[in-house]
């Protein structure tokens, strides 16, 4: 069987405790399924990868024993790809330029009439402001920020026109945060209320991580995904993305995070975990494996 995995950090930080159980979780399923494990640097955000940290990446992994194919794909090689469906899915009438900033967006949210803000996976759930401003039967407008209007989305995939009707469904071979596992369905209203019109093209990248991982994935022939459970609530967009491009969608393996004695998330800003912090201290991968319990 074609097993893919992958492992795609974003080189803005060093690497810690967390990354490395993600990354060697996927390695070993690859191994022991007869499949590839691949890397993939996930460096959109100009303004905080750097080339140190993307060296420093390839020097950790090395060191707690994974190989990968070469070449690496880096996601600042692939902007025209990103480009190119963004054109598609304009043209679609399925995207529509904001202009709001995040002042306007919370206050638009809480506004007395909405009742307290509502957060979905990228922050407060857009509360359609720009929807329906701007013509969008023009030319594409470059330089501002693109929203996927959901609601014309789910519209495009469903034969019905019964919101209640399940949109998307994917196999979750690890659990989400409450022990979602086995066959995940959703509804066109559930991804409305709860995910809303996420921005699919940011002014400063040109692009999203939303779309830029589903097209990476496809364009890996990832056939499994393995990543943190802070990743599980997105998996609805990327669904409705590969649905939307016709992109076949992974099985998906959601796996615990690695906490601190404190039992707070791990964050790349918290060097005190770090995989190099380890190293220095004379750790083995051996370690490292025992302490995150692989
Ligand atoms: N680049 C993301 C991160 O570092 C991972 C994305 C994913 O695995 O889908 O958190």
């Amino acid at each position: 069987m074609n097993f893919r995995t992958r492992f795609a950090p974003s080189p803005t930080g060093p690497l810690h405790l967390g990354h490395a159980f993600s990354a060697m979780l996927a390695h070993d399923l690859a191994a022991s399924n007869g499949g590839k494990f691949l890397l993939r640097i996930e460096d959109i955000d100009r303004s905080r990868s750097r080339a140190h940290w993307e060296d420093q990446i390839y020097d950790d992994l090395h060191w707690l024993g994974l190989q990968w194919p070469e070449p690496v794909l880096r996601q600042s090689d692939r902007l025209a790809a990103y480009d190119k469906v963004l054109d598609d899915l304009w043209a679609r009438g399925l995207l529509y330029p904001c202009t709001c900033n995040r002042k306007d967006i919370a206050a638009a949210a809480s506004a007395p009439q909405e009742g307290a803000p509502l957060h979905g996976p990228d922050g407060i759930i857009y509360p359609g402001t720009c929807r329906n401003r701007h013509d969008r039967t023009i030319e594409r407008p470059k330089g501002v920020p693109l929203r996927l209007d959901m609601t014309a989305a789910g519209r495009a995939l469903l034969e019905t026109d019964q919101s209640n009707a399940t949109v998307g469904t994917f196999q979750e071979a690890g659990a989400g945060p409450d022990g979602e596992t086995g066959t995940i369905e959703f509804t066109l209203d559930e991804i409305i209320n709860t995910i809303g019109d996420v921005v699919l093209s940011r002014r400063d990248m040109g692009t999203s991580y939303h779309l830029s991982v589903v097209l990476d994935d496809a364009a890996q022939d990832i056939t499994h995904v393995v990543r943190g459970q802070d990743l599980f609530e997105a998996t609805r967009i990327h669904v409705v993305l590969q649905a939307l491009l016709d992109l076949p969608t992974p099985q998906y393996i959601h796996h615990r995070l690695i906490r601190d004695d404190a039992g707070k998330r791990l964050a790349k800003r918290d060097d005190a975990q770090a995989i190099s912090k380890y190293r220095a201290e004379g750790a083995t991968p051996e370690d490292i494996r025992a302490i995150v319990g692989l």
